[in-house]
C-alpha cells in the first residue's frame, strides 16, 4: 500500500491513522513534535462540548459519526464520550424563534431534538436564573467528548495494528519532486511517504508554507476558565464518575451573550465567545519537544482576565450558583477559524499527495477523519464534503489579509443569528463586473458570493410595480423571508416572462481547456460525448468514483483543441487543472491545459421573448434558430465588440449569453442597454434568476444535489449519454446504480396557500412524520406559488400532499410534476 505519513498526534490525526489502519492501509507514521502523552495541539485541553447541529447537514453529520466513534472506543468498560445531551437557552424573542429553526434543522438531519419551555429547561438545569429563560432547545444525543482520552486510546490501538508514531519530533520540511511529496524532514531524518495528510492543527500555515500551499486558518485565543466547587453542587459526587466523565447535567449553550458551560465535577467550565479576538501566529510559539503538561503547552496562553470580565459578570446572573464560586483557573486556548467557518480537508490543488486536514473541531474529528480515509482508499466519502474542501476558495480569498479579517468576524459571529443570505459587511467590493458602474447607478443592491459583488435587484426598477399586472403582484412575506429581499423582483421576473431582460453573468465559473488532449480529459471525466464539432454545448456531468455527482457543467466546443466550461466553483478548477496535469504528464502528446478566465471575461444573460429583437437591433449576426441553434455557441460582432456567444438559458426564456473580454464590458453593457429600451428591457437580478430558474427545474449543484446523490435520484440522468462508448469517471458505479430504483429523489414542491414562504434546509413531514428537506425555494412568479424543491423517499409521488416545517409552523404543500413552467420547451426553441 502508499506510504502515509499523518503530521499531528491531535484528536484528528490519530482518528485519521486509526480510520486508514482500519481500511487495510499499512505502512502509516504519525510525526508529532509533542510527546505522545499529551502532545500540546488544542485537543490536549479540549473541553470536548459537542453540539451536533448546524445549518450544514455536512458538518451535523461529521459530528454525528464523532460520537458514534467516542461511543465505540472503549477501555476498562469505559467509553470516550459522555453522553449528557445539550441545552441551548433563549433569552430573547429572536434566539426563541432560531431556535425553531434550528429544530428544523435538527429533524432535516436526522438529529433527535425537542423544543422546550423555561420550565423545562429549569426541570433539566436547576442552576438556570428562571428570570432570564425564555425557552430552549434540547439534544438528547449532545453531549461531552473525552478528546484526550481519546487520543491516547487511538494511539494504542492503532500502534497494536502497526501504525508507527514519531513523538517528540517536528516536521521542518517537507521533500518534493515534480509537484509530488516523497518525504517529511524532521530532524531524525526523512521518512518516506507517498501521501502526506497534514493534521497540524492551527500550525496549518506553517506546515502550508514549507510547500508554498496557503492554507486558509487563523489561529485565535478563546478564553476558558474553571471556576472554584460551587457549594450548590456540594453532595453531587459528580467527581466519583469514571474516566473523566465528570459532569451529569447537558451541556449548556446561552448564545445571546457568547457563553457556554460544562461542569467539571463540582466545578464550573466557562468558555467565551464575546471577547475581542486574539490572532496568534503558531510560528511564534516555538515548537515543542518534552516540556508539556497541563499548564504548559504551547495551544495554551496566559489568561488575560480583564478580557473575561464580562463573561463572568454575565455568568453570575445566568447561574446565579456562580456567585459562590470565583475563577479557580483559566486560560486563552489557541485553535484555528476560517473564512467561512469550515474546516479544510483535501489535497493542495498545486502539489500531489499534500493533504490537510485542518480547523476541525473535536465534534467533527472522527467523521472528517473518516472522509479523509473514505477519499484516499475509496475515491469519494458518503457524507458529501464539498464544503470543506481546501480547493473551494478563490485566490482573493486565500491572502493573508483576506483570512485574518473574514476569521476573526466568524470568531465573532460564531453564536450570532445570521440570516441564510446575510452578506458579509467587510471586505466587499473586491471583485466587481465591468458593468458595475452602471450597476450602482441603476440602485443595484448586492450580496456578496465568492467575493464577488452580484446585484439582486435593481430599485430602477421599482415603479413597474406600478404597472404590473394584478396576477404578478408580489405577496406579501414573513419577516424573516423577506430579509434581503424586495418585491422589485416580482417585476424583473414579469419582465422576463413577457420583454426582456439582462442578467450580469459575470460572477459564474468559466474555464478553458486547450490542447491536444483536451477531448480526451473532457471525454475521460463527463458522462456526455463531447466530441461533437466545434459549435455544440453540452450539460453534462462530473462524477466520483461512487457515481455521486462532483458537479455539473456545460462544455462548449469552440475548436477542435479548444474548449470552455461553464462550472460551479473553485474546486471544480482544482479538479479539472489537476487531472489536466496528470494527463499531460502520463502521455505528453495527449496534453491539456486548464485556465480560469473568469474574471478576464464578462458575461450578460439576455433573456425574454423580446430577446432577439434586442440582439438583431445590435448586431448583424445571424441569431434565428438556424444561424445559432439552441445550446450551440459561436463567435459574433455586438456593436463592434467581438464576443463569444451561447444558445443556453437558466431562466427558460429565448436568448443567449453573451461573453467578452473584460475591456469591452462597459460597452457592451451600454449597447446592449439602449438597444434594448425600446423593446422593454430592463437589468435584473439574482432573486428573480433564482426564482425563474426553479420555476423551470435548473438545479444547482451544492444546493439540491451532491457527491451524495446519483444523476438519477437527482433527476439529472438525463445528463448521462447512455450510448457514450469511453470509460469515464464513475461510469461502472453509475451503471450499478442506474439498476436499481432510486429510494430517495430531488422533488418539487408547491406550497398550497400560494403565500408562505420557505428558504431551505426545512423539514419536510408525510403522514406526520420527517421525511425529508428542502434544497431550494424561491416564489415562484409565473406559476404564483412558493417553490420548493425537496429530496423525499423515492415511494412518495406527485399529487401526494406533504407539510413544510418552517419555524415550527406547518405548511402545506404538494409533490407536483416538474418543471412547473413550459415542460415542452416553447420558449426556448422558437
Ligand atoms: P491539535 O490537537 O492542535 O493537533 C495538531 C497536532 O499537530 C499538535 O499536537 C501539534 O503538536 C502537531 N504539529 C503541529 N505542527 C507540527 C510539526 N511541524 N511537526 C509535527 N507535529 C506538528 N472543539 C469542540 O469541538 N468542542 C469544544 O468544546 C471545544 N472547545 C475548545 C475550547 C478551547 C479553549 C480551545 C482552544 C479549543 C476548543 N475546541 C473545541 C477546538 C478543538 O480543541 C480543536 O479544534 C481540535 O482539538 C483540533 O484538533 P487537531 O487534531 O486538528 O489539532
Amino acid at each position: 500500500s502508499q506510504r502515509v505519513v499523518i503530521i499531528g498526534a491531535g484528536i484528528v490525526g490519530t482518528n485519521l491513522a486509526d480510520e486508514l489502519v482500519s481500511r487495510g492501509w499499512k505502512d502509516i507514521t504519525v510525526v508529532e513534535q509533542g510527546p505522545l502523552h499529551m502532545p500540546g495541539g488544542s485537543t490536549s485541553h479540549a473541553p470536548g462540548l459537542v453540539f451536533q447541529t448546524t445549518g450544514s447537514k455536512t458538518m451535523t453529520h461529521l459530528a454525528r459519526y464523532t460520537i458514534q466513534k467516542l461511543q465505540s472506543l472503549e477501555k476498562d468498560g469505559h467509553d470516550c464520550f459522555n453522553q449528557v445531551g445539550g441545552l441551548e437557552i433563549a433569552t430573547t424573542p429572536a434566539r426563541l424563534e432560531e431556535l425553531k429553526r434550528k429544530h428544523g434543522y435538527a429533524t432535516s438531519w436526522g438529529i433527535d431534538a425537542r423544543l422546550v419551555s423555561a420550565e423545562q429547561c429549569l426541570d433539566m438545569y436547576p442552576l438556570l436564573n428562571k428570570d432570564l429563560v425564555l425557552g430552549g432547545l434540547h439534544i438528547p444525543s449532545d453531549g461531552l467528548a473525552l478528546a484526550a482520552r481519546a487520543t491516547q486510546l487511538l494511539i494504542e490501538r492503532t500502534s497494536k495494528a502497526g501504525v508507527r508514531y514519531l513523538g517528540s519530533t517536528p516536521v521542518t520540511g517537507i521533500q518534493q519532486v515534480n509537484r509530488r511529496v516523497t518525504g517529511v524532514i524532521t530532524p531524525g531524518g526523512i521518512v518516506p511517504a507517498d501521501i502526506i495528510i497534514s493534521c497540524a492543527g492551527f500550525w496549518g500555515v506553517e506546515l502550508g508554507a514549507m510547500v508554498g500551499v496557503s492554507i486558509p486558518l487563523l489561529p485565535l485565543a478563546h478564553q476558558y476558565a474553571k471556576t472554584t466547587a460551587v457549594p450548590a453542587l456540594a453532595g453531587c459526587d459528580i467527581n466519583d464518575l469514571p474516566n473523566g466523565k465528570n459532569a451529569i447535567r447537558p451541556i449548556l449553550r446561552y448564545q445571546d451573550q457568547d457563553l457556554y458551560y460544562r461542569e467539571h465535577g463540582g466545578q464550573y467550565g466557562i468558555g467565551y465567545y464575546g471577547h475581542k479576538p486574539m490572532p496568534v501566529v503558531a510560528a511564534s510559539l516555538g515548537l515543542t519537544t518534552d516540556h508539556v503538561d497541563e499548564q504548559n503547552m504551547p495551544s495554551r496562553l496566559e489568561f488575560t482576565p480583564q478580557d473575561f470580565d464580562p463573561a463572568w459578570k454575565l455568568s453570575q446572573e445566568v447561574l446565579p450558583a456562580l456567585q459562590q464560586t470565583q475563577i479557580a483557573d483559566g486560560f486563552n486556548g489557541i485553535f484555528s477559524f476560517t473564512p467561512d467557518g469550515g474546516p479544510l480537508i483535501g489535497q493542495a490543488p498545486n502539489l500531489d499527495g499534500f493533504y490537510v486536514a485542518e480547523a476541525v473541531w473535536v465534534t467533527h474529528s472522527a467523521g472528517v477523519a473518516r472522509a479523509v480515509a473514505e477519499i484516499l482508499t475509496t475515491g469519494g466519502s458518503q457524507i458529501d464534503v464539498s464544503e470543506c474542501e481546501l480547493s473551494r476558495f478563490e485566490d482573493v480569498q486565500l491572502s493573508r489579509a483576506y483570512v485574518n479579517e473574514t476569521s476573526q468576524q466568524n470568531f465573532v459571529e460564531v453564536y450570532d443569528i445570521i440570516h441564510p443570505l446575510q452578506p458579509k459587511e467587510s471586505p466587499r467590493n473586491l471583485r466587481t463586473s465591468p458593468f458595475y458602474a452602471r450597476q450602482r447607478e441603476l440602485g443595484a443592491f448586492f450580496l456578496e458570493l465568492g467575493a464577488w459583488e452580484r446585484p439582486y435587484w435593481y430599485e430602477a426598477n421599482a415603479d413597474l410595480l406600478k404597472c404590473l399586472p394584478a396576477q404578478w403582484q408580489p405577496v406579501g412575506r414573513d419577516a424573516w423571508s423577506a430579509r434581503y429581499y424586495s418585491p422589485i423582483t416580482a417585476a424583473e421576473a414579469w419582465k422576463t416572462r413577457n420583454a426582456v431582460a439582462m442578467y450580469d453573468m459575470t460572477s459564474f465559473h468559466r474555464f478553458e481547456v486547450s490542447g491536444p488532449g483536451a477531448l480526451h480529459l473532457l471525454q475521460r471525466l463527463t458522462t456526455s460525448d463531447v466530441t461533437a464539432k466545434a459549435g455544440a454545448m453540452t450539460y453534462t456531468l462530473l462524477l466520483n468514483d461512487h457515481g455521486g455527482i462532483r458537479s455539473d457543467i456545460f462544455v462548449s466546443r469552440l475548436d477542435d483543441n479548444l474548449f470552455q466550461i461553464g462550472a460551479n466553483a473553485a474546486t471544480d478548477l482544482a479538479y479539472l487543472a489537476r487531472e489536466a496535469r496528470y494527463q499531460s504528464q502520463h502521455s505528453p502528446s495527449q496534453w491539456a491545459q486548464v485556465r480560469d478566465i473568469t474574471g478576464s471575461t464578462c458575461c450578460i444573460g439576455l433573456w425574454g421573448p423580446r430577446a432577439r429583437d434586442v440582439i438583431n437591433a445590435v448586431s448583424t449576426d445571424d441569431f434565428s434558430s438556424k444561424g445559432l441553434p439552441y445550446f450551440s455557441v459561436k463567435r459574433a460582432t455586438i456593436s463592434g465588440i467581438p464576443v463569444t456567444v451561447f444558445r443556453k438559458s437558466y431562466v427558460g426564456e429565448l436568448g443567449w449569453e453573451i461573453q467578452a473580454t473584460a475591456e469591452y464590458g462597459q460597452q457592451l453593457w451600454d449597447k446592449i442597454y439602449k438597444a434594448g429600451k425600446p423593446h422593454g428591457l430592463i437589468p435584473a437580478g439574482r432573486a428573480a434568476f433564482n426564482a425563474l430558474r426553479l420555476e423551470k427545474g435548473y438545479r444547482t449543484w451544492g444546493t439540491d444535489m451532491t457527491t451524495e446523490h446519483s444523476p438519477y435520484e437527482a433527476g439529472v440522468g438525463f445528463a448521462v449519454q447512455a450510448s457514450k462508448k469511453e470509460d469515464y469517471v464513475g461510469k461502472a458505479a453509475l451503471q450499478h446504480r442506474a439498476k436499481q430504483t432510486p429510494s430517495r429523489r430531488l422533488r418539487c414542491l408547491t406550497v398550497n396557500d400560494g403565500r408562505s414562504m420557505v428558504l431551505g434546509k426545512e423539514p419536510v413531514f408525510y403522514n406526520n412524520e420527517p421525511v425529508g428537506y428542502v434544497t431550494s425555494a424561491a416564489f415562484g412568479y409565473t406559476v404564483r406559488k412558493p417553490v420548493a424543491y425537496a429530496w423525499l423517499p423515492g415511494k412518495i409521488s406527485e399529487g401526494e400532499a406533504v407539510e413544510i416545517e418552517y419555524f415550527g409552523r406547518r405548511i402545506q404543500a404538494t409533490v407536483t410534476a416538474e418543471p412547473l413552467y413550459d415542460p415542452n420547451m416553447s420558449r426556448l426553441f422558437n
